[in-house]
């Protein structure tokens, strides 16, 4: 049976509940995180922690717990569901309150951890690449609401992946206020251009992905020159290569924008070697 923590507690699945009344389903009022497990270690847990807590800084929400106590609860969750390869899913709520926006009127912030599996992608997506389309939803104004913050509140992304999974795609570029390329509903975009790896910078308005940050270290140590920088979709139309990095997708190659194929229309070789550093980094960091 799947053990789920609530606030200090591992309960069995049915009999993890939250109060109704939480701004975090009322208002989409907390944060969260999503955290992968690799042969029982958790990858990158300080880096998920500290994103953790800077998204709480970001919305006022204070985080009831220290992060020492909050990464022992992500292990001791992982480890009372056996977990080998799998996902855990950090959220943190407003609390429940009365029926109205005030967050001070809410009391009791619920961390919850979920330790479980997930597939995102089916695996010959991985071989073959992803196709995608631009969606017309853009991306928060960063004004509005930053998108470096990973708020339980993930509407634009959702209208944006319904675009997608209408046009047939599993993903959806969103550009920027600005019509520049920003990121995909839930990974980062990277392209190769003459050998270059190019990726929007965080100014772009996009969540500073963790497996982001681990790929682009990756291509500096293989020699590759990594540039965060303004792209424009003539950038990905006319790119050799094009692939998506997420905790969740990990690293998968893209072969088509907008029906139009991305250099070969096929995996390129820099995206297979990242493919491959990466996986063996998820095994040899955690091993
Ligand atoms: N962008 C968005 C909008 C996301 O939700 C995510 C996480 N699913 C990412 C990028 C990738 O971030 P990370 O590598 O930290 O999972």
């Amino acid at each position: 049976m799947t053990k789920v923590y609530i606030n200090g507690k591992l309960l069995d699945k049915e009999q993890a509940t939250i109060s109704v009344y939480d701004h975090g389903l009322l208002y989409g009022d907390g944060v969260f995180e999503g955290i992968r497990v690799y042969d029982g270690k958790v990858f990158r847990l300080k880096e998920h922690i500290d994103r953790l807590y800077e998204s709480g800084r970001a919305i006022r929400l204070e985080l009831p717990m220290t992060r020492a106590d909050l990464t022992a609860a992500v292990k001791a969750t992982v480890a009372a569901n056996n977990l080998g390869d799998g996902y855990v899913r950090l959220v943190v709520t407003r609390g429940s309150g009365y029926l109205g926006l005030d967050p001070r009127k809410t009391s009791d912030p619920q961390v919850i951890i979920i330790a479980d599996t997930i597939t995102l992608y089916p695996r010959e997506m991985y071989e073959q690449g992803l196709k995608l389309i631009t969606a017309s939803t853009i991306r928060n104004h960063p004004q509005a609401l930053s998108a470096r913050i990973k708020s339980l509140n993930y509407l634009n992304n959702i209208l944006a992946k319904i675009e997608g999974t209408d046009a047939g795609c599993v993903e959806a570029l969103m550009l920027n206020h600005k019509g520049e390329v920003a990121e995909c509903t839930g990974d980062n975009i990277f392209i190769v251009q003459k050998g270059v790896l190019k990726t929007p910078s965080v100014d772009a308005g996009i969540l500073e992905g963790i497996t982001r940050n681990a790929v682009i270290g990756l291509a500096r140590e293989a020699g590759v020159m990594v540039l965060e920088t303004t792209l424009i979709r003539h950038d990905l139309y006319i790119a050799d290569e094009c692939f998506l990095t997420g905790t969740a997708a990990e690293v998968i190659p893209v072969v088509s924008l907008d029906g139009r194929p991305i250099g070969e229309g096929k995996p390129g070789p820099i995206t297979r070697d990242l493919l491959a550093r990466f996986q063996k980094l998820t095994r040899g960091e955690t091993a």
